[in-house]
């Protein structure tokens, strides 16, 4: 079974997608990493974000070691993120990557920006998570404050709604809801909870079988 996560709310989506994965015993990959990784790659070399071709060597170069690296957690990295993935080089690249992940039984969970609709249309559970900007911005700047960072909570909100408005907008897989996902409020949800209602949908995906 194939379980997709994606839309705007992308703080709280990577634990969500984590943990629903642990709850079915199947693998997650948060794919937003990847484009981190890219972003990350780019920015260390001092390169222009918007240079398809070195964007394009680095995606073909990825390292799922280097994954967990705190570094791309960062408020930065994500905005550079959002500049690289909009490059349809780059998206191709990765597309494999992400689709291979996907087939290995017994299932796979997987969250982004365009898994429901182009990574895995066939995904048995689409699920599209929102939340209010205010309250992700809030999210933002709790998660950068417990890694130590310095974190201006005004600023990741006008960061988080520009950088929503280029996920959209851009022509290449824009971020948006499959006619077939269901549509997950998290705004007033803490993470137990919406861990919870994810399982709730998918069963009752499930049982509608
Ligand atoms: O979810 P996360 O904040 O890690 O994603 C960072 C950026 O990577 C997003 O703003 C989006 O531009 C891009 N992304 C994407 N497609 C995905 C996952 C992330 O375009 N499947």
């Amino acid at each position: 079974m194939i379980i997709a996560i994606d839309g705007p709310a992308a703080s709280g989506k990577g634990t969500l997608g984590k943990r629903l994965a642990h709850h079915y015993g199947y693998r997650h990959l948060d794919t937003g990493v990847i484009y981190r990784a890219v972003a990350h790659a780019l920015l260390e070399m001092g390169a222009d974000l918007h240079n398809e071709a070195l964007a394009i060597a680095a995606a073909r170069q990825l390292d799922p070691k280097t994954f967990g690296n705190p570094a791309l957690k960062s408020h930065e990295v994500g905005n550079a993120a959002s500049i690289v993935s909009a490059l349809p080089g780059v998206r191709e690249v990765l597309l494999n990557f992400q689709r291979q992940f996907a087939s290995h039984p017994p299932g796979a969970v997987l969250d982004g920006r365009d898994i429901g609709t182009v990574i895995c249309p066939d995904a048995d559970v689409k699920i599209f998570v929102v939340a209010d900007p205010r309250v992700r911005a809030r999210r933002r700047t709790l998660e950068a404050q417990s890694r130590g960072e310095q974190a201006d909570e005004a600023a990741i909100l006008a960061d988080i709604i520009k950088r929503d408005e280029r996920d959209q907008n851009r022509p290449t897989a824009p971020l948006r809801a499959a006619p077939d996902a269901h549509t997950l409020d998290n705004s007033n949800l803490g993470i137990d909870e919406s861990v919870q209602a994810a399982i709730d949908i998918v069963e009752a995906v499930r049982a509608k079988r």
